[in-house]
């Protein structure tokens, strides 16, 4: 049985259903959700929620379970199907909005649900749906400085650090700023907190290596 103090941390999180949803979209994730054993969620995560020791539920605290779904930090979980998980963006992609970019089909998503590398999900969906591809004029790629403004100075020893929950600004939400450790010159690259290492590489890339060579030493402040 849950305890009550148990119920009070859960109430921290959101966890009303979302109003919106898709009767189509419902039925498939319930219809998911009861199948799906690929996770090692599924009934024993609701057990363990509902009956599970007091060890055992203090990790499971973002999680909930309500009305057949799980609910992560209140968002609904959508299990590890790629059928359903391409049906959620379509509906806030397609069928919503009007094809926005890919930060904004995130941030629209995730306000009711979740899943984990959404942000790849959306990527690869956004690049495979034809009418973005055939309708959208890509908007130019944003140098923060022009490549002659940044100084040509040996850029041997760098430090960088993220600045993360900017109000957000082009879909960006967060901003990496890199600093040459002899000439104090800064570059901003604008990102999103879920950044991840591969693409932090490619930011340096873009914005610091193409124009200055490649660094000995990085340090991470
Ligand atoms: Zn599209």
């Amino acid at each position: 049985m849950l305890k009550p103090e148990q119920f009070h941390l859960r109430a921290l999180h959101n966890t009303a259903i979302p109003t919106g949803l898709d009767e189509d979209l419902w039925a498939s994730l319930i219809d998911v959700i009861a199948k799906d054993n690929s996770i090692g969620l599924g009934q024993k995560l609701k057990e363990l929620i509902t009956n599970g020791p007091r060890q055992v539920t203090k990790g499971l605290q973002d999680w909930n379970y309500e009305n057949g779904l799980f609910l992560h930090k209140g968002l609904v979980y959508i299990p590890d199907n790629k059928n359903v998980q391409r049906k959620v963006v379509q509906q806030f992609h397609d069928n919503i909005m009007g094809h926005p970019g890919q930060w904004k089909t995130v941030e629209l998503i995730i306000h009711e649900y979740w899943w984990p590398g959404i942000t790849e999900f959306v990527k690869a969906y956004i690049k495979g749906c034809t009418t973005c591809q055939t309708t959208k004029i890509k908007p130019p790629v944003k140098v923060p400085l022009k490549p002659n403004e940044i100084p040509l100075g040996i850029w041997e020893t760098i430090t960088m650090d993220f600045i993360i929950n900017l109000p957000i600004s082009n879909g960006y939400d967060s901003i990496l700023t890199i600093v040459n450790r002899h000439s104090k010159a800064i570059i901003l690259a604008p990102c999103h907190k879920t950044i991840t290492a591969k693409q932090t590489s490619q930011l340096l890339i873009d914005y610091v290596w193409k124009h200055t060579g490649f660094p000995l030493t990085i340090i991470l402040d």
